[in-house]
């Protein structure tokens, strides 16, 4: 830019010169010629006072030193200092003659064919009516101009030098401040209002650029945030397979805090299948398997990422922890696998006793028996589907049974009532302390706290008891079930919650147990986001702590 600016100055500067040079020279020719005719007329004055006084013999006395021509009044001319009169054609259609004829004085500027050379000529009319005209070449002047030159030569010169030096510093002095620009600053103020239009569109981009970056920055953040929060792992590879982006939830799902930005994809898992997949997505193809690391089951979706021409130029790997799952897949069947036991055994004991009063086997005496035994199985039947209708309610999750105030001691209470039988037969006695209140669902608390309660007595000895304590604080409400029966194995404690688990299966059915008594409860209680605990001892008894939370 400093030597284009130095280009323009020294050129333009050159041009001015030259045309300034041009004009002076031309203006100078014209003064000398205006002057040269001025001392023409003044001469021409003089030496017509003298023709006019002694005719043409004045000049055989006096020298002019200019070309001297007498023309008379039919144009011919009659005397030249310098050419042959004879050798001159009519000079009658001349322009300074014919202006002298005219008004006294005539002047011309013009090539001159009979001396060939550029003439002023000045002529005034004689007293005899002929014309004296004195001319002189422009020589003198193109002369003198041409001296001038030299001199004018040097003055170029020295003003190109001048120019030169100026030139280069105000090229330099207005670089200056456009290189110092700061790009990045705000309020810019130029150092001159010329520059006013370059400032204000940098700022005008500055605030395009930082506004672009702003949303670039935003989006990015964004992202991390959205990938950071995942609870799904999530890794970018490039095209040679090295890991550009992982998030914290991959690091934490693999156990893998070591590995980072700029490892191999290869370093979070190493099996045969994993780095065949990763093979395949970089080759373009999507790729879905399971991996097992830690005895958890990952869910491995692999999608590989392609530039506008196709080209793989990476891959996305996301990484689902899918172990509950499996898990909840496979309680699903085992619980379906133990309905159809459950139901099958009673069934089959029913067809087989059924069966036997059919074809008139058993003795009449025994029908009694038999149907009673039919009956019990009928029963136990009833509550095994009962027991897995209510299960199933509560399992949906969908809070479909109405919420209320529940009285929680007058619940017991009713409970009590219900179970009092079963409980006198084994002398137990029941007893409820405290008052809580909370809002739920009546029939869930009452299958929950009847089951306990049912379990109490059922695995109660005979003589004991079973208590129900109550409290309630602002925010929660605690129900504990106490007895002093014979207890949970320290080994059972975390499995009685499970379907169908029971601690001595006999016992459990003998007592008319289905095995989903306590899986009802668990539900129950997480139906009203609640928690459950167990404390038992074996022999010494049994209590079930349940807190539940109130609702704002
Ligand atoms: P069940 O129908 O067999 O009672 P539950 O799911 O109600 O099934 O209980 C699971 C198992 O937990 C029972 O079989 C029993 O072994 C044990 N259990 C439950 N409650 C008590 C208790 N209060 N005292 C001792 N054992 C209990």
């Amino acid at each position: 830019m400093t030597s284009k600016i130095f280009k323009y100055c020294m050129i333009s500067t050159l041009v001015a010169i030259i045309v300034t040079i041009g004009l002076f020279f031309n203006v100078l020719y014209h003064e000398f010629e205006n002057s040269t005719m001025d001392n023409l007329k003044e001469e021409v004055a003089l030496v017509k006072v003298g023709v006019d006084h002694e005719g043409i013999a004045y000049f055989d006395d006096v020298n002019v030193a200019q070309r001297v021509t007498i023309i008379d009044q039919s144009g011919d001319v009659i005397y030249d200092n310098v050419t042959d009169e004879e050798d001159l054609e009519d000079h009658s259609d001349r322009e300074e003659v014919i202006e002298a004829l005219d008004s006294g004085w005539g002047y011309a500027t013009r090539y001159s064919e009979s001396i060939g050379k550029q003439s002023i000529y000045v002529a005034t009319l004689l007293e005899n009516g002929d014309i004296l005209r004195i001319s002189t070449t422009a020589d003198t002047t193109t002369t003198v101009l041409l001296r001038m030159s030299v001199h004018i030569v040097w003055i170029v010169l020295i003003v190109m030098v001048v120019t030169f030096l100026i030139a280069h510093r105000l090229a330099k002095k207005i670089v200056k401040p456009i290189n110092e620009i700061d790009l990045d600053g705000t309020n810019l103020i130029a150092p001159y209002k010329e520059l006013n239009p370059l400032y204000s569109k940098i700022e005008r981009q500055n605030y395009t650029i930082s506004k672009q970056l702003n949303e670039l920055q935003k989006r990015q953040d964004e992202f991390k945030l959205i990938v950071r929060n995942m609870n799904e792992g999530i890794i970018m590879i490039n095209k040679e397979a090295n890991i550009i982006t992982i998030n914290h939830a991959m690091k934490a799902l693999f156990k893998i805090d070591d590995v980072d930005v700029g490892d191999s994809v290869y370093e979070i898992y190493r099996s045969q299948d994993f780095m065949k997949a990763v093979e395949e997505v970089l080759a373009g193809h999507k790729q879905n398997i399971h991996i097992e690391k830690d005895k958890r089951i990952f869910d491995v979706i692999m999608g590989p990422a392609k530039n506008d021409e196709e080209e793989v130029e990476g891959a996305t790997i996301i990484i689902f922890d899918i172990t509950e799952k499996e898990l909840q897949e496979k309680m699903r069947r085992e619980f379906s696998a133990n309905v159809s036991h459950e139901l099958k055994t009673p069934l089959t004991t029913i067809s087989g006793f059924a069966e036997i009063m059919k074809n008139g086997v058993a003795d009449i005496n025994d029908t009694k028996e038999l149907a009673g035994n039919i009956y019990d199985e009928a029963q136990r039947l009833i509550k095994l589907v009962e027991d897995i209708i209510h299960l199933s309610s509560l399992d949906a999750k969908a809070k479909v049974h109405e919420h209320e105030e529940v009285d929680l001691n007058k619940l017991t209470n009713e409970v009590f009532d219900h179970q009092k039988p079963s409980a006198d037969k084994k002398k137990i006695s029941l007893e409820v302390d405290g008052e809580a209140k909370i809002i739920g669902s009546y029939s869930v608390l009452e299958e929950m706290i009847n089951n306990l309660v049912d379990n109490a007595i059922k695995y109660g000895n005979e003589g004991g008891y079973v208590k129900v304590i109550l409290k309630e604080d602002e925010r929660n409400t605690y129900i504990s079930v106490e007895d002093n029966g014979i207890g949970i194995p320290a080994d059972s404690k975390d499995r009685i919650f499970e379907r169908f688990y029971r601690v001595d299966k006999s016992r459990s059915k003998e007592l008319g147990g289905t095995g989903l008594g306590l899986s009802i409860v668990k539900h129950a209680v997480l139906y009203h986001d609640g928690e459950i605990t167990v404390d038992s001892d074996l022999k010494k008894g049994t209590t079930f702590k349940i807190i539940l939370p109130k609702k704002d």
